[in-house]
């Protein structure tokens, strides 16, 4: 008998990733969380799947160091590699696929492979590690990992600044990557979201869409960044522009982006939330985030909208009365149009979230039969019995 194996991590993921269609045995490796070997002088460190990416953190503080990916806070390690996920710094640090420099898989058949060494880079044939990140625990059982790591840096600043329209805000955000600035982060909020935000936190920001930045670098140059783009801004109808440099400060205002989907719930707390994650072209993501507002804002629908801005990425949390049926049908046809929209500019369904159960309807129209057809290949060699987390990521009406 073949049992189906889900793996589970910190089961932050949002496509549907962890559910059991097909019923089966759930692996859940959040116990894995030892740190087997830290190499600071090479600036990596080897760990098992289930340590977290915040609790990673805490550990290399005092040796200087941090891992830059920053997805829900709960998500594991395994679960962040499984779904190829980044965050609101992969803008400078790159995402998943980046940060990953070796991997110990545990296959369908039990076989236990490792996908590389411990060398930075490697061009000793496939590259079976960047096969397994993103596979969404459909190839095997991610059972160790070694990860890049980079400096704290030793200065930051965050600034915000608020904008009359989403395209204004999405301008200054594409202005600022032409610059050659190297930002850490550029988030977008729009005024839902901030008014959201308002709520949950007790604050009193402007409600308007607003961008929030992230210098790093020495004093003097996380101050020089912080200038030219205020000068940016300035020039696409910014105003408000303000910056902290004090660690608490800073921290709290990250802290309160991080959460802002539970902010959303705040609004509406009998609401759940459908969030789409689609990702452009950088010149298309003011044109796509204007049109998506549209769409939104005609819908009777609460919609937020948020986004790593600088990597062309946005998410929108629409809330919903799951059972009224009218709502859910509505939230389904701004989840579909908004990813059509992103998907006409050569843009993609998922910008990090993954593909789970809910985005596999758009694979096709994205990536073409002859790719889908691949996956099935390769998926077929490796689990030709469909037992590792069956049901995900490959739509069921491609064949080979
Ligand atoms: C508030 C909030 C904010 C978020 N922000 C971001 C964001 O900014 N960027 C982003 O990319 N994502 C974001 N996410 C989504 C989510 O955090 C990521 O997808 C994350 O990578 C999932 O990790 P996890 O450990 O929770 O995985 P899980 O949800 O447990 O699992 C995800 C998938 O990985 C597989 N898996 C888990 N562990 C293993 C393993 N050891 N081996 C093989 N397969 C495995 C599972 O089978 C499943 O298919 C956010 C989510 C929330 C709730």
């Amino acid at each position: 008998m073949h049992v189906p194996i889900v793996p589970y991590g910190g089961a932050t993921s949002i496509e549907g990733h962890t559910l059991a269609p097909h019923g089966g045995v759930c692996i859940d490796m959040s116990s894995m969380k030892k740190i087997k070997s830290l190499h600071v002088e090479d600036m990596d460190v080897v760990v098992e799947p289930g340590v977290g990416w915040i609790e990673l953190n805490e550990y290399l503080k005092p040796h200087g160091l941090f891992f830059p990916l920053d997805p829900g806070p709960g998500a594991t390690i395994g679960g962040m590699c499984a779904t190829r996920c980044s965050g609101s710094l992969a803008v400078r640090y790159g995402t998943m696929r980046d940060n990953v420099i070796n991997l110990q898989v545990v296959l369908p058949d039990g076989d236990v492979v490792k996908t590389g060494s411990r060398a930075r880079k490697s061009a000793a044939g496939y590259d079976l590690t960047r096969l397994i990140i993103g596979s969404e625990g459909t190839l095997g059982v991610i059972t160790e990992v070694t990860l890049r790591l980079q400096k704290l840096p030793s200065r930051s600043v965050v600034a915000m600044c608020n904008f009359q329209t989403v395209k204004d805000a999405a301008d200054v955000a594409i202005a600022t990557m032409h610059s050659g600035i190297q930002v850490s982060r550029v988030e977008l909020l729009d005024e839902v979201q901030i008014r959201a935000i308002n709520m949950a936190n007790g604050k009193s920001l402007p409600e308007v869409p607003t961008l929030m930045f992230e210098f790093i670098g020495t004093e003097a140059y996380a101050l020089e960044q912080t200038l030219l783009v205020q000068k940016i801004a300035a020039e696409h109808h910014g105003s408000d522009f303000v910056f902290v440099e004090e660690p608490n400060a800073k921290e709290e205002l990250w802290k309160i982006r991080k959460e802002a989907l539970w902010a959303g719930f705040a609004m509406e707390p009998d609401r759940q939330a459908m969030i789409t994650d689609v990702c452009v072209p950088l010149s298309r993501l003011a044109e796509c985030i204007s049109v998506s507002k549209q769409l939104l804002d005609a819908s009777p629908l609460t919609c937020l909208v948020i986004a790593h801005a600088g990597d062309g990425n946005f998410h929108t949390f629409i809330l919903f009365d799951p059972s009224q049926e009218e709502e859910q049908r509505e939230a389904e046809r701004l989840n579909h149009l908004m990813v059509h929209t992103a998907l006409s500019m050569e843009g993609t369904c998922t910008g990090e979230h993954g593909v789970g159960t809910g985005k596999m309807k758009y694979l096709e129209k994205e990536l073409g039969m002859e790719s889908l057809r691949t996956m099935k290949r390769i998926k077929a060699a490796l689990d030709p019995n469909n037992i590792m987390n069956p049901g995900k990521l490959i739509p069921p009406h491609v064949c080979i």
